[in-house]
């Protein structure tokens, strides 16, 4: 049998993190023995779904890499199935059609509630004779005597008592089929065996496991992964953050890296931190998945982040600085800055403020906290750093050698032209070491950078 997983988002506005690590481990699973991972958009609620949503979704899982196998399957467009399902197991006498009234309903719910199991329809022992020319739901007839036990991945063995499970309803009174159906038939027609997904879901597997005995169907193998919370051990909500997969991306985190993190997230290969997807696929299996919530926590998460930042090829890294083409000065300033800016960069959202002295070739405007240092001696150091600064300084040696002899020829401490130095030429107190610095930005940038502080009152 070759596997086939699904990952079944409701399009509610935006990929969340939790529906992330879900497609995650669909994805891996489905690789790593070698099946089919797919993808299903459960757009029945109509209200929810928009365009705009659904595309958001996609986003998301484009970013990630985590896009289906196939073309994805809309769950509303299957509407017709579902509804043929409903009726087949009308004909079987599996389901029945139940004409309670709302009234009778929630009355019926009050007296349930003080028994403590859920309500049993009067329709469901009677018969088409007695049935009245009046609205009705269908409803699957659950057993009532005995129990049963999924065998869970994750969970293990979990058994409920029937009595518990009520008549649930497949088709509206208008006749338009429930989520709890859908599921069911979709995941029969797209051959799913193994269906991962949130432990929220526990509940519904009883019930939708119903639906496919009634109809003699495969039983699929159920692996409920627990949900993931903050921090604080609190389940994940706005409070903890962003909840939003792209919004990640915004914020300058590699798709790599929240990759990896998702997976680390109630998964672990020993003591692993960075695993690529190639290893992903070979080790991951559902067994080591954890049963108590994962914690999601942003710090590790941006800790990571910089870790495959500071691996990433240089000239990778280069096109993370700027989307617009560089002109060769500026490529080869960045080539000389980005393995010391790499190192330092805890976010893609970093390099470009990090390096924004080299994109320029004009003086920087000079920050307010930083012109205090440029005072009328400091002025005159750099002046006279302005007049000897030799064309020719190839790399960082070359700079470092040529300035330590400058430095002492001139009597001038490193601290008392140093942050001088540096405001003049990135127009910020942070940046890069001095030698760096200048070897970056090359003669002319140099000389008319201190030109500019020494000529006017900045
Ligand atoms: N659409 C459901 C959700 O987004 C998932 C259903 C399932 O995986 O069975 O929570």
């Amino acid at each position: 049998m070759s596997v086939v997983t699904r990952f079944a988002p409701s399009p509610t506005g935006f990929l969340h993190i939790g529906g992330a690590r879900t497609a995650l481990f669909n994805y891996l699973f489905a690789r790593h023995h070698g099946g089919t991972y797919l993808i299903r958009i459960e757009d029945t609620d109509r209200a929810r779904s928009t365009d705009e949503a659904i595309a958001a979704i996609h986003d998301g899982l484009n970013w990630l890499d985590l896009a289906g196998d196939k073309d994805p399957v809309y769950q509303f467009s299957r509407i017709e199935r579902h509804v043929e399902v409903a009726h087949a197991l009308l004909e079987k006498g599996l389901a029945y059609r139940c004409y309670l009234s709302a009234d009778e309903l929630s009355e019926m719910r009050l007296q349930a509630r003080t028994l403590g199991h859920p309500i049993r329809s009067p329709w469901r022992d009677k018969t088409a004779a007695e049935a009245p020319d009046a609205p009705y739901v269908v409803r699957l007839k659950m057993p009532i005597d005995g129990a049963t036990t999924i065998p869970d991945v994750v969970q293990g063995d979990v058994t409920v008592q029937h009595l518990q499970l009520d008549d649930l309803v497949m088709l509206r009174s208008d006749g338009t089929p429930t989520y709890m159906l859908a599921v069911v038939v979709d995941d029969h027609d797209m051959g799913i065996t193994h269906i991962i997904r949130g432990d929220d879901h526990l509940n519904n597997a009883f019930r939708q496991l119903k639906i496919i005995e009634a109809m003699g169907w495969q039983q699929p193998q159920y692996a409920h992964i627990p949900l993931i919370h903050g921090a604080d051990g609190a389940k994940l909500s706005k409070r903890h953050g962003a909840l939003s997969v792209t919004a990640y991306r915004d914020m300058g985190f590699l798709p790599e890296a929240v990759n990896n993190y998702l997976l680390r997230l109630g998964w672990s290969h020993g003591d692993d931190e960075m695993i690529t997807r190639e290893q992903a696929i070979t080790w991951f299996d559902l067994d080591s998945v954890g049963k108590s919530p994962a914690r999601f926590d942003t710090t590790k998460l941006t800790a990571l982040n910089s870790q495959y930042l500071a691996n990433m090829a240089d000239a990778d890294l280069i096109k993370l600085v700027s989307e617009d083409p560089l002109s060769d000065d500026i490529e080869k300033r960045l080539r000389l800055l980005i393995p010391a800016l790499k190192e330092r960069a805890q976010l893609v959202t970093d390099l470009p403020k990090m390096a924004h002295f080299a994109l320029i070739s004009t003086p920087p405007a000079i920050d307010a906290d930083a012109r205090p240092l440029l005072d009328s001696d400091m002025l005159a150091r750099l002046h006279k750093l302005a007049e000897d600064y030799p064309v020719g300084l190839e790399d960082t040696d070359a700079v470092k050698a040529w300035f330590s002899d400058w430095l002492t020829q001139h009597e001038i401490k490193m601290r008392d032209i140093g942050p001088g130095l540096r405001v003049a030429l990135t127009g910020t107190r942070q940046a890069p070491d001095i030698a760096l610095l200048l070897a970056t930005l090359g003669q002319e940038q140099v000389v008319l950078r201190l030109n500019n502080v020494c000529n006017n009152s900045v």
